[in-house]
């Protein structure tokens, strides 16, 4: 029997997604299902455990030769455990140890969702062909992930590359983690939202005072709406130039709901980039949208899933 397939996971706090994945990064078979997220940890589990199944019930389940699993965070690779921010009921909770106790003898590879999607844009979107690269999701909160000499770092519990919780801010505002100023504080989706509200913007008639709503004011000229991008655009760019220039990376991919604003972001961006980023070897820095859809958390957990194999079979396993 041939292994040629890998199995993988995407866990967030709105759905659980699986799928069988195939070497060139194809999926062939889905299963999802809504994350119960305010619900006790078992019940979240056994949601995950009705998306194994439905995939474990494929004929081509024979082939699969590794799981990964992708998971928002924190999560703690090295224990095999997940905290969702999102999913209260899962502190500390043995993801790995559960899934494998429901899949067998299958090697099982956990990456934080940041880390999941450097993986997918490295493997077939933006940050292709780039051997040190930081990829980043920006929406609701910030989260990133790194390339570095042409393969993805995780780091020791999977959560390397979190630019969202860099502080930018020394004495800046208060953040959920418990630190100031951070990137995340600034930048994420609600925080553009929050700033705009905060300084006399108003929502039109359909009430939608969402960051979406605000790059729309913003591409339509409102100052204010404006201002509120270009500071986030100035938060996220000190960050991305600290990463450059700590470890040399030459692109920064930007996804989630806020990547896809447009000049209203990567304009200011780059304009900030230009600032921040000085040095030599630095300043060839470029920063560009995302390419891959909703499916990067999972083919990204399909590529850590396709290294784990191919480290096995190096090994001689
Ligand atoms: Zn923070």
């Amino acid at each position: 029997m041939t292994t040629d397939l890998v199995a993988a996971l995407d866990i967030g706090g709105t759905k659980i997604a699986g799928a069988l994945v195939d070497g060139r990064g194809s999926i062939l078979v889905r299963a999802q299902r809504a994350t119960p997220a305010q619900q006790d940890g078992e019940t979240v589990m056994r949601a995950v455990a009705e998306v194994l199944g439905e995939l474990a019930a494929s004929p081509l389940w024979d082939r699969v030769a590794a799981l990964g699993i992708g998971s928002a965070g924190p999560v703690d690779a090295s224990a095999g455990t997940v905290s969702p921010v999102n999913v209260p009921g899962w502190r500390g909770f043995p993801l790995v140890e559960r899934v494998r106790a429901a899949v067998g003898e299958l090697p099982v590879e956990l990456i934080g969702d940041g880390v999941a999607i450097t993986a997918a844009e490295h493997w077939q979107g933006a940050a292709r062909g780039h051997d040190n690269a930081l990829c980043m999701v920006v929406s609701t909160g910030v989260g990133g992930g790194l390339v570095l000499n042409g393969q993805l770092y995780p780091g020791p519990t999977g959560n390397a590359g979190h630019i969202g919780h860099i502080s930018v801010d020394l004495d800046g505002d208060l953040c959920p983690c418990g630190s100031r100023g951070c990137v995340e504080r600034i930048a994420s989706g609600p925080n553009i939202a929050r700033r705009a509200l905060d300084n006399g913007w108003l929502p039109g008639p359909d009430g939608d005072a969402s960051a979406a709503a605000v790059a729309a004011a913003a591409r339509a000229g409102d100052p204010v709406a404006v201002a509120s991008f270009e500071r986030a655009a100035q938060a996220l760019a000190a960050g991305i130039a600290a990463t450059a220039t700590l470890v040399e990376i030459d692109i920064a991919v930007i996804g989630g709901g806020v990547g896809k604003a447009g000049d209203v972001l990567f304009g200011p961006l780059n304009k900030a980039l230009a600032s921040y980023a000085t040095l030599s070897f630095v300043s060839r820095l470029t920063v560009v949208p995302a390419q891959m859809g909703t499916d990067a958390g999972l083919v990204g957990a399909a590529a850590a899933a396709l290294a784990l194999r191919a480290d096995s079979a190096a090994a001689g396993v």
